[in-house]
């Protein structure tokens, strides 16, 4: 980033920094404590093994599941390639039909295309408005050849949160499985695998101030996945290659931190997220999207009509915000999300997404605000 003026990282849904309290204790394991976790025959490895065990029973803790029920991957990413290809795999003579919405995120929407690929039949359910799916239209689009229901606990443009609970009473009913990608919300806001029926579960490290290229899979004991990898037989041969040590024990410190903090976190960032949303309601022409639905305590994301959405971004120099997710930043193609809540293209530009988080403070949120208001009031002045 260009300029003097203090920069304010505002993209805390793309990624966080690493908390320090996580990088102490992962530094050991680059250095002495350096060796293969499957070395089973030396102390080197035994070490490993100890670090990548104790990290498994912090991520367990964070999501109430059983240790044995967690399989470190490389992120979010790969959980989900993981999860939607293993079930559709291992289920064949099940059937070969499985659901989703139109608003998840671009992993779990490219996947479905491969499955498509595959033969297998996907239902996009549309949303409303606030982000939420209509649970009668759910249970209406379950067929006897339905494998799975695929929903994200938390969307990473708008924060809006599925009810799980509710959600698994219906595909228990139904004899089907849950699988819930909660990248964006485990250890933002409580996830109980047990008491909100989920049968598979997504995390990713470093949204949870943890490293990057580091993620879990949650797999209720007796769900069956087929793995895409075969090697050395490593986690229980669902996901099989050398750990990634330093960032597995990293993902467990991050675990315990978020498990410990979470509800202090969470009240301290929602105050500020309501302060920015009290300003910027007041104006006219700017909408808070998803505004109605349960949300993520640590996100906004705002719609300027008239407002050229890239300008915005490019005024706003000294702010790390986001005009769409970060995965599909890349292109000037107007959000899926916001899309599918309603907004016409051109409106889906003209949007900001506003995502804070530990080390975010009051001042830097007041930063924010006002640039942004010079922002928005300098772009209607010099408008076509
Ligand atoms: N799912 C959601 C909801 C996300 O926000 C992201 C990251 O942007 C991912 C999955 C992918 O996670 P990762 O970056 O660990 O591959």
């Amino acid at each position: 980033m260009r300029g003097n003026k203090k920069k304010v990282y505002l993209d805390y849904n793309s990624t966080t920094p690493i908390d320090k309290r996580v990088l102490e204790e992962m530094l050991p394991f680059f250095t002495e404590k350096f060796g293969n976790a499957s070395s089973i025959s030396h102390a080197y490895g035994w070490d490993a093994e100890e670090g990548v065990e104790l990290a498994r029973d912090r991520v367990a803790k964070l999501i109430n599941a059983k240790s044995n029920e967690i399989y470190f991957t490389s992120g979010g990413t790969e959980s989900i390639n993981l999860a939607l290809l293993g079930i559709c795999k291992a289920n064949e003579s099940k059937g070969n039909h499985l659901i989703t919405c139109q608003t998840e995120h671009k992993a779990v929407l490219d996947t479905c295309e491969q499955l498509i690929q595959n033969g297998t039949d996907i239902t996009y359910l549309p949303v409303s408005k606030s982000g939420n799916i209509d649970l009668q239209q759910l249970q209406e689009s379950i067929t006897k050849q339905t494998i799975a229901v695929c929903l994200m606990h938390a969307n990473n443009e708008i924060g809006t949160i599925h009810p799980l609970a509710k959600i698994s009473k219906i595909t228990r009913e139904s004899n089907v499985l849950l699988v819930t990608d909660a990248s964006q919300s485990a250890g933002k806001i409580p996830l109980d695998v047990d008491a909100y029926g989920v049968d598979i579960a997504i995390l990713s490290a470093h949204k949870m101030y943890g490293p990057k290229g580091v993620g879990a899979l949650y797999v209720r004991s007796g769900v069956q996945l087929t793995p895409m990898h075969y090697g050395g037989g490593q986690e229980r041969k669902l996901r099989p290659g050398t750990l990634n040590t330093p960032g597995i024990v990293g993902f467990g410190k991050a675990a315990e931190l978020c498990h410990m903090e979470m509800q202090k976190d969470a009240d301290r960032l929602q105050k500020l997220i309501e302060l920015i949303e009290y300003e910027f309601a007041e104006e006219p022409g700017i909408h808070i999207n998803g505004e109605n639905g349960q949300r993520l305590p640590h996100v906004t994301n705002l719609t300027f009509e008239n407002i050229d959405g890239s300008r915005l971004i490019r005024t706003l120099k000294n702010l790390a915000v986001s005009q769409s997710s970060a995965c599909s930043s890349n292109t000037l193609k107007p959000s899926h999300v916001l899309t599918a809540i309603g907004h016409d293209p051109l409106l889906a530009l003209s949007s900001l997404r506003i995502g804070i988080g530990r080390f975010t403070t009051k001042n830097e949120v007041r930063l924010a605000i006002g640039d942004i208001m010079n922002a928005v009031d300098q772009l209607k002045l010099t408008a076509p």
